[in-house]
């Protein structure tokens, strides 16, 4: 027997993964730290920063540092930062900081860059190709 259109096309979604369908979401690892004396390390700063396309930092660190009130500076592979900081506060602003300078407005991807136009920073994507606007 032949299959009519609609058949054909059943099967062809139904090979589809569902997965696929959806919006493909951004999976961060969760950050690492500990407290040493009046400081706090991010183990996994390095990967972190490297996840991010961010592998010059410059933006992240101007970021923790305003909103810790504490310098933030990278230590060989680690992050330190001048303060006792809890493991999900740092977390907290890591995602802060992904999700205002890092990820896509449109499509949520970290794929992006900084780009300059007429002297205000816009967030462009590789993926999408959107430009949206970014604070600061
Ligand atoms: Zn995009």
């Amino acid at each position: 027997m032949s299959l009519t259109y609609e058949q054909m096309l059943d099967r062809l979604y139904a090979q589809i993964p569902k997965r696929s369908l959806e919006k493909e979401r951004f999976e961060f690892p969760r950050v690492e730290s500990f407290t040493q004396g009046p400081k706090t390390f991010v183990k996994n700063f390095l990967q972190l920063t490297k996840i991010m396309r961010r592998e010059n930092p410059k933006d992240l660190l101007k970021f923790l540092t305003k909103e810790s009130a504490s310098p933030a500076k990278p230590e060989g592979d680690r992050l330190m930062m001048g303060g006792k900081f809890s493991e999900k506060q740092i977390n907290d602003w890591f995602t802060r900081f992904l999700e205002e300078f890092v990820l896509c407005k449109e499509c949520g991807k970290p794929d992006t860059h900084y780009v300059e136009h007429n002297g205000v920073r816009q967030l462009k994507c590789e993926a999408c190709g959107a430009i949206s606007p970014i604070r600061g």
